[in-house]
C-alpha cells in the first residue's frame, strides 16, 4: 500500500514520539494501525490515538480512491471527485448522481450550477457547513453527464459505503433518482417517495428529494425540494435537543 503524503506525515509524527521504545518508523498504513495499540499503551492517549488512527484510515481511503480504475469512467475523467465537506463526522450526508464538468475539472463535488443551487437552499434553511457532507454515487464524471451505468455504480458503491461507515451520518439525503435507485432500490420513484422519511433503524434515516439539477430544469420543483430539506433541518434540530 502506498501512503499519501499527509498520511505519511501522521505516521511519522507518532512513530517519532515512540522512538526509543523499540518501535521504529513504518512505511505503510497497515503498520500504522499496528502501531496504534502501542501508541495508546505508551500513554499518548486514547482520544489522540483514535484520531490518528481515523486520519490514517481516511487518508488511505482518499489516496486509494484517487487512483481507482475499477470502472471505465477512469479512462475519461480529469479528477476523481470524492466529496465536499469540512466535517468528517457530519450528521447529514447528501448523495447525488455523479460529477459534472466543473466537478471533473476542479475535483470538488457540487461546484457547478446544481451545486450553487443546493448551497443556496442549504443556506436559506440555515444549515451550517459543519452539518453536512456532499458526495455522489459515482466519483468520476460519466461522459456528457449521462446517467452512470449499473456496472459503474456498482463498481463505485464500495467507496460510498466506506464514506458512510466513516462519517456515520444520522440522516442520508438521496438527491434524485440515481441516488434513490442505488441506496434504496429501483422499485421506488422519486416523484412518489420524495419528502417521506425512510428509516434504517440503528443506522440512519433517509430523505429522498430531487436532484438540484432537476430543480434547475423545472423551477416548479423548487418549493417541494425546499420543504423536503426543511424536514431534514427540523429533524436535525430534534436530534440536537435530545439529551
Ligand atoms: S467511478 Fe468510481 S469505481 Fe469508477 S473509476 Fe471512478 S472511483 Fe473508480
Amino acid at each position: 500500500m502506498i501512503l499519501s503524503e499527509n498520511c505519511y506525515k501522521n505516521v511519522r509524527f507518532y512513530s517519532d514520539k515512540i522512538e526509543g521504545e523499540g518501535v521504529k518508523t513504518c512505511d505503510d498504513a497497515f503498520s500504522a494501525f499496528l502501531f496504534y495499540d502501542r501508541i495508546v499503551m505508551k500513554g499518548i492517549g486514547q482520544k489522540e490515538g483514535e484520531q490518528m488512527k481515523d486520519q490514517v484510515q481516511w487518508d488511505s481511503f482518499v489516496h486509494s480512491c484517487r487512483n481507482c480504475e475499477r470502472c471505465e469512467l477512469a479512462k475519461t475523467r480529469t479528477n476523481v471527485v470524492i466529496g465536499r465537506g469540512t466535517n468528517l463526522s457530519a450528521p447529514v450526508m447528501l448523495v447525488g448522481e455523479g460529477p459534472g464538468q466543473q466537478e471533473d475539472l476542479t475535483g470538488e463535488a457540487f461546484v457547478g450550477r446544481a451545486g450553487k443551487q443546493l448551497d443556496h437552499l442549504l443556506n436559506a434553511l440555515m444549515f451550517d457547513p459543519e452539518d453536512y457532507y456532499i458526495c455522489n454515487i459515482v466519483k468520476c464524471r460519466p461522459p456528457k453527464n449521462r446517467v452512470p451505468l449499473g456496472e459503474e455504480a456498482h463498481a463505485c458503491l464500495p467507496w460510498l459505503r466506506y464514506q458512510v461507515k466513516y462519517i456515520k451520518p444520522a440522516i442520508l439525503v438521496c438527491l434524485g433518482s440515481t441516488a434513490l435507485k442505488y441506496l434504496v432500490g429501483d422499485d421506488v420513484r422519486i416523484t412518489r417517495i420524495r419528502g417521506t422519511w425512510l428509516d434504517r433503524p440503528g443506522f440512519f434515516r433517509i430523505m429522498p428529494t430531487y436532484h438540484p439539477s432537476a430543480v434547475l430544469r423545472d423551477p416548479t420543483k423548487r418549493e417541494e425540494m425546499f420543504l423536503d430539506m426543511k424536514k431534514v433541518r427540523e429533524y436535525l434540530q430534534t436530534l440536537r435537543q435530545q439529551p
